[in-house]
């Protein structure tokens, strides 16, 4: 069997549902061997069956369990840093533990993951990091997104320090930056905010396109981040909107 990235071990964050759970069966479906993670167990066991996927139970806010899982799989060659979390609300409306939580989820994570898997990478020579960020974040202000949006921003900018000190040691590393995609966390948002049909067509209304992304398609952006195929690529900002920061 031969694929994009055959031969490669890949670890993903937030891989229960949406996005992150397409990138897993994606990445294995082209040659890779996948470490699912997620702190929902119960979501990750449909992801058991699947070959070359193995599942690990993990918060990514968990300092401890990181470092505990580092030391369990020793080099990946991918880290796939998927885990976010929305916050909805302007600057007014944020409470204090929101702005934290948003940070800690979003982008202490991707931190500690990658400060608890980079030197095994290093060691084995190289490897791609894909952060998963947001249009809503540096690329583009939406309202009601004061954390989430401050806090992708924050991503982005820890991508580019992470490529700019390791460009020279085979190490890579990018920034997603999706418009509305739908998944289930979005459906959840929907449901949460009144008349759904009307809701549903605000988040439609973003994409000069008239349509949500499908996590299919952030996956497959994903996969090019992760496989050799972007070998020249690092410190991006990889914008997949549908034309929403257009
Ligand atoms: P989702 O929000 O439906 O699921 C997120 C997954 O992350 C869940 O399985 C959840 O259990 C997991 N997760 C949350 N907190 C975690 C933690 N502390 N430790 C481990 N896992 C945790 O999935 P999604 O909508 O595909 O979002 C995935 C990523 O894409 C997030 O970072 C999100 O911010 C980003 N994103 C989503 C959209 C969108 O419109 N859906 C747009 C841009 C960016």
């Amino acid at each position: 069997m031969s694929g994009r990235l055959q031969g490669k071990r890949a670890l993903i964050t937030g891989a229960a549902q949406g996005i992150g759970r397409h990138a897993a069966e994606l990445f294995a479906a082209e040659g890779a061997e996948v470490i699912a993670s997620d702190l929902q167990g119960g979501k990750l066991e449909a992801l058991q069956r699947i070959d070359c996927i193995e599942t690990a139970l993990l918060d990514v806010t968990d300092a401890v369990a990181i470092a505990t899982l580092a030391e369990r799989l020793g080099a990946v060659d991918v880290l796939f840093n998927c885990a976010g979390y929305v916050h909805q609300g302007d600057i007014l409306s944020c409470p204090e533990e929101e702005w934290q939580r948003s940070f800690a989820v979003n982008v202490t994570s991707a931190f500690a993951m990658s400060q608890a898997f980079l030197p095994a990478m290093l060691a084995a020579g190289g490897g791609s990091i894909v952060n998963m960020a947001s249009a809503v974040s540096s690329v583009k202000g939406v309202p009601s997104r004061c954390a989430y949006g401050a806090s992708k921003a924050a991503v982005i900018g820890l991508t580019k320090s992470i490529a700019a000190d390791y460009v020279a040691q085979g190490i890579r590393c990018n920034a997603l930056c999706p418009g509305t995609v739908d998944t289930p966390s979005l459906g959840e948002r929907i449901a949460a905010l009144g008349d759904p049909d009307e809701v549903k067509k605000g988040f439609v209304a973003r994409q000069p396109m008239g349509r949500l992304g499908q996590p299919q398609e952030v996956a497959q952006a994903a996969l090019y981040l992760a496989s050799d195929e972007a070998a020249f690529v690092t410190g991006t900002t990889f914008v997949i909107d549908g034309g929403m920061s257009l």
